[in-house]
């Protein structure tokens, strides 16, 4: 099995790689700036782990075509890579404020278009979109961010319609405050009033959102599509 996992070299798409292989999955590790960790994390998984550069937002289409060009076949898509460029709305330039669009979404749309076609051929597939709790209730400064989650959402719901009776599942994740260097800041100035908010009262950890898309990526899940699956500690409860 065929695993590419977008935004790897670092917190939860790195763990999510790591919970994958430890399935016994061959994963492609994409990375934008973090060449060193991916090399590091490709040599670490072994059974032919890789790391693939290429910044999703505008190469996602050769992303994938290189990954199959280079294992013939790819049968699990993990949409992880992501930023936030948040900002307040009136202030942010627009340019600025479609980034967040440009990553999160268009690399998604074009990963996945590149990656359907195989898996409907053989029929059997599994995408899963890293969605967010700011798809649902987003702070301030995120509207950007905000948009893009809940597109992903309203693409993963509607993907999965078109795909299934092809054998082609597609689900979506949306972690709450999950400890990587995305929440840093917002957790140093806010970490103590977000935590109250939380039911279990701490931030999550980047494996518990691995365990979560390991199992939509597998067997198992073989009756789950068009779903989202909130990861957040009982944030949003
Ligand atoms: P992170 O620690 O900031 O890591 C982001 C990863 O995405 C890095 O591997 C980065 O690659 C990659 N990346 C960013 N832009 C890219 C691009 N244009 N092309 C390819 N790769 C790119 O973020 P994270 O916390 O692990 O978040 C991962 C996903 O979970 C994101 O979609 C995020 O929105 C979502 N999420 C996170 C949280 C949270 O609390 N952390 C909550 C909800 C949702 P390089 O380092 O190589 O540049």
């Amino acid at each position: 099995m065929i695993a590419l996992v977008t935004g790897a070299s670092r917190g939860i798409g790195l763990a999510i790689a790591q919970k994958l292989a430890a399935d016994g999955m061959t994963v492609a590790i994409n990375y934008r700036t973090g060449a060193e960790a991916a090399e590091q994390l490709a040599a670490k998984l072994g059974n032919g782990a890789r790391a693939f550069h290429a910044d999703v937002s505008t190469q996602g289409k050769e992303l994938v075509e290189a990954v199959i060009a280079h294992y013939g076949q790819l049968d699990v898509l993990i949409n992880n890579a992501g930023v936030t460029n948040d900002g307040l709305f009136l202030d942010q330039p627009q340019a600025d404020w479609w980034k967040a669009m440009e990553v999160n979404l268009g690399g998604a749309e074009t990963c996945s278009r590149a990656a359907v076609p195989g898996m409907m051929r053989r029929r059997w597939g599994r995408i899963v979109n890293m969605s967010s709790i700011a798809a649902t209730r987003g702070g301030k400064g995120q509207t950007g961010y905000a948009a893009s989650k809940g597109a992903i959402e309203a693409f993963t719901r509607t993907l999965a319609r078109e795909v299934g009776r092809k054998g082609v599942l597609v689900n979506a994740v949306a972690p709450g405050v999950i400890d990587t260097d995305m929440t840093a800041q917002s957790r140093e100035i806010a970490g103590d009033k977000m935590k109250e908010l939380i039911s279990l009262q701490r931030f999550g950890r980047p494996e518990e959102v691995a365990h979560v898309v390991g199992f939509l990526a597998s067997d198992a899940a073989s009756y789950v599509t068009g779903q989202v699956l909130t990861v957040d500690g009982g944030w949003m409860t």
